[in-house]
């Protein structure tokens, strides 16, 4: 089996290391190609302004100066000479819950694998921005990452889906198990917005990413990872409403 790794915190993240481990436990035949910097928030944006630059780190370990989904489809165009069997997409640092997959670079990796024809997963960790220095920050992904996988090795895919995985910030011995759940929705809210002034006297704004508390809903990803669970999500690449499909046409016709 051939698994392409790659992430969207960048080729030296921790998290990639963490996901590389996992995938050469299932497999002697693992690649990487990842974005050179984190591209966190880059969701499923392609470059087409400017040249991608692919580089070899070794012979299985490559970067381009892109997305996420710049690494997928240059790794699958020019650094593999067979398709994966497996693209794993991970392990982010911190979460993709909700409504926030539309932002993730780490999910939005997986998106192309999934519009590729190859078997996807994305895998998060959920974090805390305080935390002490010597704990193992990926402790619940680096345990709990094999058994959320294998058995999504012999499981069909519907074409154009793929699967998400987040792991609670919790001690690998603490994670009360992994449930199937459905994507929920956070409360709104986008956050901090710092403002503050340039050098040279100009206004500038930096979005924070803070911890927001939520109300959420049964059986959904927020749900199963505010209760300690790993939440497992089938995801779809197709966006239409489809109950609103016939309502919306009567408007138009005539
Ligand atoms: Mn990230």
């Amino acid at each position: 089996m051939r698994i392409l790794v790659t992430n969207d915190d960048g080729i030296h993240a921790p998290g990639l290391t963490v996901l590389e481990e996992i995938a050469n436990q299932l497999s002697d035949d693992v690649w990487v190609c990842a974005p050179s910097d984190n591209q966190t928030g880059a969701g499923h944006s392609l470059t087409l302004s400017m040249p991608v630059r692919l580089r070899k780190h070794s012979e299985r370990r490559w970067s381009v100066t892109g997305t996420p989904t710049d690494a997928v489809s240059i790794g699958l165009k020019q650094v593999l000479d067979n398709p994966p069997d497996l693209i794993l997409s991970g392990v982010n640092a911190g979460a993709n819950l909700g409504d926030d997959i539309t932002y993730s670079g780490t999910v939005s990796a997986a998106m192309e694998g999934a519009l590729a024809g190859i078997k996807s997963i994305a895998l998060s960790q959920v974090m805390k921005q305080e935390r002490p220095a010597w704990e193992d920050r990926f402790a619940a992904a680096r345990e709990w990452g094999p058994k959320a996988i294998q058995p999504l090795l012999d499981t069909p895919f519907e074409p154009r889906t793929l699967v998400s995985i987040n792991f609670p910030c919790r001690a690998a011995q603490d994670v009360r198990g992994m449930r199937v759940v459905r994507q929920g929705f956070h409360d709104y809210d986008r956050g901090s917005v710092l403002e503050a002034r340039d050098p040279r006297g100009q206004r500038y704004y930096w979005f924070g990413l803070d911890a927001i508390e939520h109300t959420p809903d049964h059986g959904t990803d927020l749900e199963a990872i505010a209760e300690g669970y790993a939440s497992i999500t089938p995801l779809q690449l197709d966006l239409t409403h489809h109950s609103s499909l016939t309502g919306l046409a009567q408007r138009f016709s005539g």
